[in-house]
């Protein structure tokens, strides 16, 4: 595997130059403070709780979806993530949780994981559902998102797929953004425009060459018993315990392609889950 620093390209040039790379913590500590009051400000009382930045219909399925920004005046406890912000894709007007054990596509198409073997804690996520804060004016709800995303790093797709948004959406909401991760499932069918915002997620090889063909970056989810080509930068995270939010190599917006590799990840049951699912894929697909 190559070091990550090998093809870095936005960070990596910083480096180079003797700039520092890191966010300063003390700079997100005042710019999550000044969210807190933004959001203050936007709903007349304190609120610490998710808020909804758009509504609209999923480009998946046609059903009414929410973009939800939490973690805006607070650290993220996301081991993996760190202290970026974090923004999900949920159903606005069903339990998340049941969404998810039904297959519906509504927010996450048709990923081989929807229904079963995705990391994504689907309870917790209805529990957060539960709790957002919606604003009536919907342009005022989407500024105050731009607001608070502005010169933070921001996980986009904690749950649910960037792919069922359309992408004037993300580019108005990510505008200031300082940096920001994020995968979609959906690259062979979406807006090819997302390739210049996130990355392909793949679970196998030939997926990797096709998104590749398509120009996308890819995060590639590989098995142990798969070989893995020299190119692919393995992620950080499992490498060093490297959050996202230091190491940012999954920016979509790199100007180089790159594959970055992670073992097959979650709990026991969760991977047992996802090797089902990803066989079912390839019988469908007729793979041998
Ligand atoms: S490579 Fe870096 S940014 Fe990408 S998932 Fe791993 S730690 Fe996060």
């Amino acid at each position: 595997m190559k070091h990550y620093k090998k093809s870095l390209p936005v960070w990596e040039q910083k480096a180079e130059k003797g700039e520092n790379t890191y966010p300063s913590v003390i700079r997100d500590a005042i710019n999550k403070k000044l969210n807190g009051i933004i959001a203050m400000q936007a709903f007349n009382r304190k609120v610490k709780k998710p808020i909804c930045v758009w509504q609209g219909e999923s480009l998946f399925d046609g059903s009414p979806i929410s973009v939800v920004i939490s973690q805006y005046a607070s650290d993220s406890a996301n081991r993996k993530t760190g202290a970026m912000v974090q923004v999900s894709v949920l159903p606005t007007d069903k339990n998340a949780h049941e969404a998810f054990k039904s297959g519906s596509p509504s927010v996450c198409g048709d990923c081989k994981y929807n229904g079963s073997g995705c990391y994504v804690r689907w309870f917790m996520v209805e529990r957060q559902r539960k709790s957002v804060q919606y604003l009536k004016n919907s342009a005022a709800a989407l500024l105050l998102g731009q607001r608070l995303l502005r010169a933070m790093r921001v996980r986009v797709g904690t749950a649910g797929d960037p792919a069922a948004v359309p992408t004037h959406v993300w580019r108005t909401l990510l505008q200031d953004a300082e940096g920001w991760t994020g995968y979609t499932h959906a690259w062979k069918t979406c807006d090819q425009e997302l390739k210049g915002l996130f990355l392909a997620s793949c679970d196998n090889e030939q997926e990797v060459i096709e998104a590749g063909h398509l120009g996308w970056s890819c995060y590639y989810v590989y098995d142990t018993f798969d070989i893995i080509h020299p190119e692919v930068i393995q992620c950080l995270y499992q490498e060093k315990m490297t959050t996202c939010y230091d190491c940012m190599l999954c920016h979509g917006r790199a100007k180089k392609q790159i594959v970055v590799g992670a073992r097959l990840h979650g709990a026991t049951n969760t991977k047992s889950q996802a090797r089902s699912a990803r066989k079912a894929a390839k019988n469908r697909s007729g793979e041998v």
